[in-house]
């Protein structure tokens, strides 16, 4: 016997479970996540920040799209899931070419005094000579955010199965089959949410891979340095993305800015790119790193372009991708979640039709 609903969700991650939340009651929906909970990828291992001047200007568009929801104002929560947090771009002589490009087009970015930048972040090197500041980048709660997902799409009669690895895609007579965790799915649409493995799903229903790519991105929790209260600090980044940094529960989040690609896998870092990275962080701040208290690495999925693919497949009736969300995932997933709801629902896109046709699989050849 297989288990019918409207439309199959594959991958439990803040994608598959936003979109269960934005399709809301209107379809019977249910999520398959290969896990035996949801957002154990990309989701779980991000950075939590919310920077509105991050990526090209299509995930400019979604950051802006975004924002409401983020802030508490759409329907998931009685309050926001931000919180005030600030974004430091300092650059060294060399890395002026790329702060010219950070600052170009950008809103709501300041540039600032060095001595300034050395107010906010007193651990800086004397030898950076430009800064920048973005008041509104911002923490996200995005366990609190995924559980809002979750509660909402519950709401709506949705279902998660977990330990349901999807192992085979076929489609006959309209309708889609699906067997995963020892079970058949039927469906008229599915959807492609599954990360760095979005490509190898896609094969699984015979569609020809678009090319998103997984990527390493490393991060590593340090002590706050001796008598500083860091918990005020902004989100720091080198204008080249040389490091990041960033205040966690009172010590010090440090990302190498790693971007190593990697096939879909349950990644870890690498001991000798996080060191690279931190030795990178330690000349560009007056901090010696001398312990790690942990450390973790997840996947960045990008397709070529470095933009999102959202949209209905035009090489497969009833396939939906929803996947290469790159290091934006989590603050563009309202937006990202509700055009795939408009899309899959038949509504008008609340998104302007410029960026709906560049988020469009078919500009890959999907
Ligand atoms: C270190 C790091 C820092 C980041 N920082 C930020 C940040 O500050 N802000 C931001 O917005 N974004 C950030 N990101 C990016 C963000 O985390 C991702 O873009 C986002 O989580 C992608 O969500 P997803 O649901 O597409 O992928 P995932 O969370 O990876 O979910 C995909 C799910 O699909 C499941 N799956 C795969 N194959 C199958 C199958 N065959 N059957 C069933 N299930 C399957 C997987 O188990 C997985 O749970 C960061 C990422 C990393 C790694």
């Amino acid at each position: 016997m297989s288990i019918t609903c409207d439309c199959l969700i594959i991958g439990g991650g803040i994608a598959g479970i936003g979109l269960a939340a934005h399709l809301g009651a209107e379809r019977s929906t249910v999520v398959l996540e290969m896990e035996d909970a949801p957002g154990r990828h990309a989701t779980g291992r991000s950075a939590a920040i919310f920077i509105r001047n991050y990526g090209n200007a299509t995930l400019r568009a979604l950051n802006d799209a975004s924002v409401e929801v983020l802030g508490g104002g759409g329907a998931f929560a009685e309050t926001g899931f931000l919180a005030p947090r600030g974004e430091l771009v300092v650059a060294r002589p060399e890395e002026m070419e790329r702060f010219a490009a950070y600052l170009d087009g950008a809103e709501g970015l300041e540039q600032i005094s060095v001595a300034e930048a050395m107010r906010l972040f007193p651990i800086l090197s004397g030898d950076h000579v430009a800064a920048a500041y973005e008041a509104g980048a911002a923490d996200i709660d995005v366990d609190r955010l995924l559980q809002a997902y979750l509660r909402a799409a519950r709401h709506a009669g949705s279902r998660l199965v977990t330990s349901a690895r999807v192992s085979a895609i076929s489609r006959k007579g309209g309708v889609w089959r699906v067997e995963a965790g020892g079970e058949t799915y039927e469906a008229q649409v599915v959807v492609n949410a599954a990360g760095a493995w979005a490509d190898t799903v896609a094969g699984l229903a015979g569609l020809s891979p678009l090319g998103i790519q997984p990527y390493r991105r490393s991060a590593a929790i340090l002590p706050a340095p001796a008598g500083l209260d860091v918990s005020a600090w902004p989100a720091v980044v080198s204008a080249s993305e040389a490091w990041y940094a960033k205040p966690e529960a009172g010590k010090l989040l440090v990302s190498p800015a790693d971007e190593d690609p990697l096939p879909p896998q349950d990644a870890w870092p690498d001991d000798m790119v996080l060191a690279e990275g931190l030795d990178r962080f330690e000349k560009a701040t007056t901090v010696a790193v001398t312990r790690v208290e942990r450390s973790w690495a997840g996947l960045r999925s990008f397709a070529p372009d470095r933009t999102p693919v959202a949209g209905f497949s035009g090489a497969a009736e009833g396939f939906v991708w929803l996947a290469g969300q790159g290091g934006y995932g989590i603050q563009t997933s309202p937006a990202l979640s509700r055009l795939a709801a408009d899309l899959i629902l038949e509504r008008a896109p609340v998104l302007a039709p410029a960026v709906v046709v560049a988020l469009a699989p078919g500009r890959l050849g999907g």
